[in-house]
């Protein structure tokens, strides 16, 4: 069945491009509500934003939703991989700023507050989307694509990453999303840049609210961030948790393989247009008890967040 948050739960913090503070509150809504933001700030015209792949704008290095107001927030990735992690279905996050506060630069401080407060079972059933054919997008950098599921299971993902600096290198990572696994395998893992990129990125008003302490930032083969890295893959996990909360975006859980290749939130949103375009290579489906225990939020325990977070 579908679920919400039994309690609301609040959280503050600067975001990472605007550097902005803001106060984020995730509350209990009801069946089919989905997952929306509510801009608190604004108090003249439409503040409702559909966390929803056609309300997502290129942006560069975050996930931005935009109403046909105007009302925008960025970064939403993370607060979004949360929820699907969690099996969360319907939300509705109010912040009282344009950017989601980017915390410790993980999904970890909402997956802990979520699962703290616990899940609420609504009278629905859960509908998931189910990959009937390939659909592949790809870029001068990159490449995306959703498959059908592999036989009994849910969503899948295998993610590739390559950087110059050392310190990242080439990376792959595997996982079912299944029993869990985003808790104890994505969800701490924080964002990342080089420190290459962030006199550029601040010279073009991005990464105003970074730090060592919210982003991995490596040099070469060091890494600059104080304690280091929590897995020494934590890159391609960051990639991984920021693929699930783009994926969400699809409006409900995805029964499907998903590959990215140095894939980003840009082409995950292709991707999910690239989808949406094509209706003989999706379907809705009611999941029964068998497939709802495929889904990325089924089983998931709070006491198997990684103790680093
Ligand atoms: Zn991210």
């Amino acid at each position: 069945m579908q679920t919400t948050i039994r309690s609301a739960v609040s959280f503050q913090g600067v975001g990472l491009h605007s550097g902005r503070a803001a106060r984020l509150t995730i509350r209990p809504a009801s069946a089919e509500h989905g997952i929306w933001f509510k801009r608190t700030d604004i108090l003249l015209g439409d503040a409702l934003v559909p966390a929803r792949w056609d309300a997502v704008e290129v942006s560069p290095l975050c996930t931005r939703i935009r109403n046909r107001a105007g009302a925008t927030i960025s970064t939403i990735e993370h607060v979004m991989a949360a929820l699907a992690g969690c099996g969360i279905h319907n939300a509705l996050v109010e912040i009282d700023g344009p950017e989601v506060p980017i915390l410790d630069g993980s999904s970890a401080p909402f997956v802990r507050a979520i699962l703290a407060r616990g899940t609420r079972t609504l009278r629905a059933p859960v509908r998931a989307i189910e990959i009937l054919a390939p659909v592949h997008v790809q870029t001068a950098r990159g490449w995306a694509r959703l498959s059908p599921a592999r036989p009994g299971q849910g969503l899948t993902m295998d993610f590739h990453i390559a950087f110059d600096d050392a310190a990242i290198g080439e990376q792959d990572k595997s996982l079912n999303l299944a029993n869990g696994s985003f808790v104890r395998e994505l969800c701490d893992s924080r964002t990342f840049c080089r420190q290459a990129d962030v006199d550029a990125m601040q010279a073009n008003g991005l990464a105003l609210g970074g730090t060592y302490e919210n982003a991995v930032v490596v040099d070469g083969d060091k890494v600059l961030s104080p304690g280091g890295l929590r897995h020494a893959d934590e890159a391609v996990r960051h990639k991984m948790l920021d693929a699930l909360g783009d994926l969400y975006t699809a409006g409900m859980p995805i029964l499907g393989h998903y590959e990215g290749h140095k894939a980003g939130h840009a082409m995950t949103n292709m991707l999910l247009a690239a989808l949406f375009a094509a209706p003989d290579a999706w379907r809705v489906v009611e999941c029964d008890a068998v497939c709802a225990a495929t889904l990325p939020g089924a089983g998931v325990e709070i006491d198997e967040i990684p103790a680093v977070a």
